[in-house]
């Protein structure tokens, strides 16, 4: 039997259902015989979770990873106090297919109600002045109309546009009445009547998706709002951010300890040619590997590395090639002392220079401790340290925080560093819809050829993050079972 659902989410509940029904009506001969072999590529959330569904429904299953480790993109960083995340930060109760991985695998959840009032406590540091929550409201550099002017730059989309997201339901970025929006979100936000301060105060000094306002899809934008809405909404009177005990990494790692062939690791894929009589994918080390159908978990930008035979369509591998991915680096910081408190701030921090923002984690049972500082250097900032050697990328992210606030100096010390561009099993992070790419790819680039299938978040379709590549991964698991 499936385990695939928690009641929480309605939408959750009909895929849950469609997923029983496939199972029962698997050709018996396949079940009986337990025969039909599948090779999931990637040991992310995605492929786990398809491994698993299959698994689950009798079918053989083998798991390749690239790295040394499960989880892709959800990454622990577990040798600093308090495991910080440097990928998949956090989740909500209407993640039902993740909350559902955590109760059948005995992941802990953590219930972050707690700190959530911290999350939001960042001083902003403009021009390389810092102006206090207070101060904000009547700031010459505030662009914003009333009744918004006293939000934080980044909280202002969310409080400007959420309210009137044109988009009722999850899926709607994908519904052909809503093409007219896939254009560049900085001419979108124009036309309601935003100014250039406003839109660079608001997204482009740190931006979520993109470099820039000008380089990311409205409708792309307006489907994350509305996806948030939905996970306030099924999270009405219940904790809205958890994590996993022992960092979000302790998900994939159940789930592929729950695995009866164990993940094999160090298989860097190189090739996949499908054939007659299955589909053979070749490792950079020379060893092969043969399935009736292959499932490939990886994102875009390391998928379009691979010789795929025969080759995709044109308008798939177009696709493939040319959707974006975020640039992300993490640098988690263990401060020596509470430098913040000689200035009079709040450790957190936003700013429109080379660090985009600085999140105080309270990962431990005391919210006052802060057990480390996430830095985050996003599009534009984190292609810029890219440049530099590690350790050099280091020393200019600590002098820049020095330089904010002198209070930090020699208090700072980076315990680790990771860049999602410089990572060769992500090449960037999440995926990235540019204007015009919706319309244009999101109906191919996840469809599946012969027995080769596709999965991962950027396919999803509902649900975005952690749950939309559970989501993936239980399409793809159904493709093969249909399939077969
Ligand atoms: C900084 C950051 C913050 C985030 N915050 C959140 C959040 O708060 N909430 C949320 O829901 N989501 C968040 N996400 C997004 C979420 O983590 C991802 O969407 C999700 O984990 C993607 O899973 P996936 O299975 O699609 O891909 P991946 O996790 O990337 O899995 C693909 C796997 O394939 C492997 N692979 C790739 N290429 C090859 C190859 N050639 N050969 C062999 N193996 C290969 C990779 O090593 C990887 O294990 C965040 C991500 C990051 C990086």
């Amino acid at each position: 039997m499936a385990r695939i659902t928690l009641s929480i989410n309605r939408r959750s509940v009909l895929a849950g259902g469609t997923a029983l029904a496939a199972l029962a009506t698997l050709p018996r001969m396949l079940r009986g015989q337990n025969r039909s072999q599948v090779l999931v590529l990637g040991a992310g959330l995605s492929g786990l979770q398809a491994a698993l569904l299959l698994q689950d429904a009798g079918v053989e299953v083998k798991v390749i990873e690239g790295s040394q480790r499960v989880g892709g993109r959800v990454l622990s960083q577990r040798e600093v106090p308090g495991n910080p995340e440097s990928g998949g930060t956090s989740f909500s109760p209407g993640y039902a297919r993740l909350m559902s991985a955590c109760a059948s695998h005995g992941v802990e959840t953590i219930d972050l109600t707690p700190i959530a009032p911290y999350f939001m406590q960042r001083d902003l540091y403009l021009g390389g002045k810092r102006i206090g929550g207070a101060e904000w409201a009547l700031h010459p550099l505030n662009p914003f109309p009333e009744p918004l002017k006293k939000i934080a730059p980044f909280q202002y989309l969310g409080a400007a546009i959420g309210p009137r997201n044109p988009l009722t339901t999850d899926d709607a970025w994908l519904a052909a009445e809503n093409a007219a929006l896939d254009m560049p979100l900085d001419a979108w936000l124009k036309k309601q009547g935003w100014n250039d301060a406003m839109i660079r105060m608001a997204y482009d000094i740190d931006p979520g998706w993109g470099d820039s306002a000008q380089d990311v899809s409205t409708l792309m934008m307006l489907g994350a709002l509305r996806f948030a809405q939905t996970q306030r909404e099924l999270a009405r009177g219940k904790p809205m951010f958890l994590t996993a005990k022992g960092g979000n990494q302790a998900i994939p790692e159940a789930m592929a300890h729950a695995l009866k062939n164990p993940v094999e690791f160090g298989r860097k894929v190189v090739a996949i040619e499908a054939g007659k009589s299955g589909v053979e994918v070749r490792c950079a080390d020379g060893r092969k590997y043969v399935a009736d159908h292959v499932i490939c978990s990886f994102p875009a930008t390391t998928l379009r590395k691979i010789k795929i035979t025969p080759a995709l369509p044109p308008a798939q591998a177009k696709a493939i090639n040319e959707i974006g991915a975020q640039h992300i680096t993490m640098m988690h910081v263990v401060p020596r002392s509470r430098f913040w408190e000689a200035e009079g701030a709040t450790p957190g921090m936003a700013s429109d220079g080379l660090i985009n923002m600085v999140i105080a984690e309270r990962k431990s049972t005391d919210p006052e401790v802060v057990t480390s500082l996430t830095v985050w250097l996003k599009g534009r900032n984190a292609l810029q340290t890219d440049k530099l050697d590690r350790k050099a990328a280091e020393a200019t992210v600590i002098t820049e925080f020095e330089k904010l606030r002198p209070a930090a100096r020699g208090q700072l010390e980076i315990i680790a560093h990771h860049s999602w561009q410089r990572d060769e099993f992500a090449l960037g992070d999440w995926a990235v819809w540019h204007p015009g790419q919706i319309t244009a790819f999101s109906g191919v680039i996840g469809k599946a050829r012969g027995q080769l299938h596709f999965c991962g978040e950027h396919t999803a379709v509902s649900n975005r993050g952690m749950e939309g590549a559970m989501e993936s991964g239980e399409r793809a698991a159904l493709e093969v079972l249909q399939s077969a």
